[in-house]
């Protein structure tokens, strides 16, 4: 069963009292465990896209299924990593890591020994007590999707995670990631502008049209992994 399912979702932006389509009718369908990657031009509406599965911005017309349910509460289902990452400069990356248990009221102990069981994998042991500011690029991008990995959903949405990366790093970032996806089987739904991380990544690639957006292509990738 898909575990996210966008059905002819359709948004209107209101500009100096026109309304403007962003998206024209997008469906996607993402099964539990998926690596599916999501490419479009600059602009073309895939924040606004990842906005409205997150619950920020409501569509217009269409539907979102969320594990089966339209309405459901997308907090229990699914992860948002956006494009600039989050990391609060005044919290250690232990503190930062651990922000989405403590904000769901959960036991700030435990969530902070499982943070330190996953420090290694995720490239920051020694780093616990550490500030954003005097980590590299590389590790501020792992911090924030141990964030994500810690708040326990089963869709991480990706905002180009490894964009504002040096090459190189990139590289080892895009192999990196898929040692993280064989630890949580998470889904992920990855928007990128570099087709070839999306075809390196990915079981299935949504290619979008320029605003507004519709799916103009969807490729069955099917590339064995390293
Ligand atoms: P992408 O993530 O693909 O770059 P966005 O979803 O951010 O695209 O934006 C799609 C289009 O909608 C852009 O032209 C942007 O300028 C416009 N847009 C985004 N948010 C708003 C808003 N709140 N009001 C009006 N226009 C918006
Ligand atoms: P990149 O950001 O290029 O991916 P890495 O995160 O792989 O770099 O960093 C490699 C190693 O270098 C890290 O595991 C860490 O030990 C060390 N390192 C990187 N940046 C810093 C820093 N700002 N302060 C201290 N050590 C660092």
């Amino acid at each position: 069963m898909a575990i996210l399912e966008l059905v002819n979702l359709t948004k209107y932006y209101e500009v100096n009292g026109n309304r403007l389509p962003v998206l024209d009718g997008i469906s996607a369908s993402l099964g539990e465990g998926e690596f599916v990657g999501l490419i479009g031009p600059s602009g073309c509406g895939k924040s606004t896209l990842f906005n409205i599965i997150c619950g920020l911005v409501k569509p217009d017309g269409g539907t979102l299924l969320l594990d089966g349910r339209e309405g459901g509460s997308p907090r229990d289902v699914v992860s948002y990593m956006p494009q600039k990452d989050l990391l609060f400069p005044w919290r250690s990356v232990l503190d930062n890591v651990v922000l989405a248990r403590e904000v769901a009221g959960e036991n700030r102990e435990a969530a902070k020994r499982e943070a330190r069981s996953l420090m290694p994998l995720f490239g920051l042991e020694g780093f616990e007590n550490s500030f954003p500011a005097q980590l590299s690029g590389g590790m501020r991008q792992r911090a924030a999707m141990m964030r994500t990995a810690l708040a326990r959903r089963p869709v991480w949405l990706l905002d180009e995670p490894f964009g504002a990366l040096d090459a190189i790093t990139r590289k080892r970032m895009q192999r990196w990631i898929l040692e993280v996806w064989e630890r949580f089987k998470q889904t992920v739904f990855l928007v990128t502008h570099d087709i070839e991380e999306a075809l390196f990544l990915s079981d299935r690639v949504y290619v979008l049209t320029p605003r507004p957006a519709r799916v103009a292509l969807h490729l069955e990738v099917g590339l064995s992994r390293p």
